[in-house]
């Protein structure tokens, strides 16, 4: 199939454009570049071995995204594209609404005017009002979540079921991702934050690097094995070929899907992880709790197993391994 990742020069999307290509697919990148580079696309590609286009552009724009479809064939749209800092997102509401939502919306319009049925859009655990251990898709979504980013992925996931209840011919999946980390194992492709990361694992990859000074742990007073905050961490390469399976089993209506490990990691977990992988101890304190955060945070993946036929096989340490290799060869990003 023709695949257009809106926002597919970024971190899932170009993980994704490999898997895509390794399962027979011909990706197509459509991306602003407000957080990615034309350098991951075109390592991608390398990895691949064939040509991935990349069209210049904003996916909240429809006439756009509707020309990409129309000049590359398109047929399924994997929509990625969209703002995902938490914090920021309390400060910039609106950028967010208008950028998720308005992307959202204008992709859906583009295939719908180009008769393109096929889409599938990343969503997130933060959806589910109550975190907690092994969610279920059936676990209440709501927009009471605490940031406005999580609101404008419960929005869109209602738009989605909008959109397919007066479209009978749309087939969509909604997948909830946990914590994607990790990288392509070839160390030329990963995540690649600006800034400060917020995230545990491109910060602790900082540490390691000696380009931060020590990781704080925020919080080890958690009712959890031992007081650290717990996450289902997923490698991206895991996340990556559920996009393809989700692709692949289709159906008229909304297929909704965790895509999770199952398994439960600590932050302690995590740092003892990447300390193996570098070979020694890393500079760390624990710091008062982060507000907002949730004691823990995992998956029932089981309706992805019995829908999609897809079950994340890759290790924590396998990740924290690749993350470091990527880090290693490419400690200021795709900036070189
Ligand atoms: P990313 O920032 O690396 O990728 C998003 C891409 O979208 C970037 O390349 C950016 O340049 C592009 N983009 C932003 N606005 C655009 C616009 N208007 N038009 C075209 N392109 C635009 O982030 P990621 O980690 O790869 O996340 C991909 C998707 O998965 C996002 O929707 C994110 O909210 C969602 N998600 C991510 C995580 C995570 O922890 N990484 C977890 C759950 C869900
Ligand atoms: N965390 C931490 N120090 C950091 C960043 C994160 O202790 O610098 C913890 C955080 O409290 C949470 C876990 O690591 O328990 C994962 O946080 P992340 O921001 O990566 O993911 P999210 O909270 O969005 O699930």
């Amino acid at each position: 199939m023709r695949v257009l990742l809106t926002g597919g020069a970024g971190f899932i999307g170009t993980h994704t454009a490999v898997a895509l290509a390794e399962h027979g697919h011909e990706p197509v990148v459509l991306d602003d570049l407000s957080n990615a580079s034309e350098e991951a696309v075109r390592r991608a590609a390398a990895i691949a071995g064939l040509e991935i286009p990349l069209v210049v552009g904003d996916a909240g724009d429809a006439a756009v995204v509707g020309r990409a479809i129309a000049d590359h064939g398109i047929e399924a749209v994997i929509h990625f594209a969209g703002l995902k800092a938490v914090g920021e997102s309390v400060a910039q509401p609106l950028a967010y609404y208008r950028v998720n939502i308005g992307s959202a919306v204008a992709t859906l319009e583009a295939m719908a005017a180009h008769g393109v049925d096929r889409f599938v859009f990343s969503s997130s655990a933060t959806v589910y009002e109550q975190p907690g251990a092994g969610l279920r898709e059936d676990a209440p979504v709501g927009i009471d979540l605490g940031n406005p980013y999580g609101r404008t992925k419960a929005m869109i996931e209602a738009i989605v079921a909008d959109a397919a209840a007066a479209d009978p011919a749309l087939r969509a999946a909604v997948l909830r991702y946990f914590n994607p980390i990790g990288a392509h194992p070839s160390g030329e492709i990963g995540e690649d934050p600006k800034g400060v990361p917020n995230n545990l694992v491109p910060f602790l990859a900082q540490v390691a690097a000696g380009e931060r000074a020590s990781l704080r742990i925020f919080g080890d007073d958690y009712p959890t094995p031992d007081g650290t905050g717990v996450r289902d961490y997923i490698h991206v390469l895991d996340l990556a070929e559920g996009h393809v399976a989700a692709l692949e089993a289709l159906e008229p209506g909304v297929l909704v899907a965790n895509l999770g490990t199952g398994r439960g990691g600590s932050v302690l977990e995590v740092l003892r992880a990447f300390e193996a992988a570098v070979g020694h101890d890393l500079p760390h304190e624990v710091v008062p709790r982060r507000p907002g955060d949730a004691a823990i945070s995992t998956a029932d993946p089981s309706r992805a197993h019995e829908l999609l036929a897809w079950r994340a096989t890759r290790t924590l340490d396998e990740a924290i391994a690749d993350t470091w290799r990527w880090q290693q060869r490419n400690p200021r990003g795709f900036r070189g």
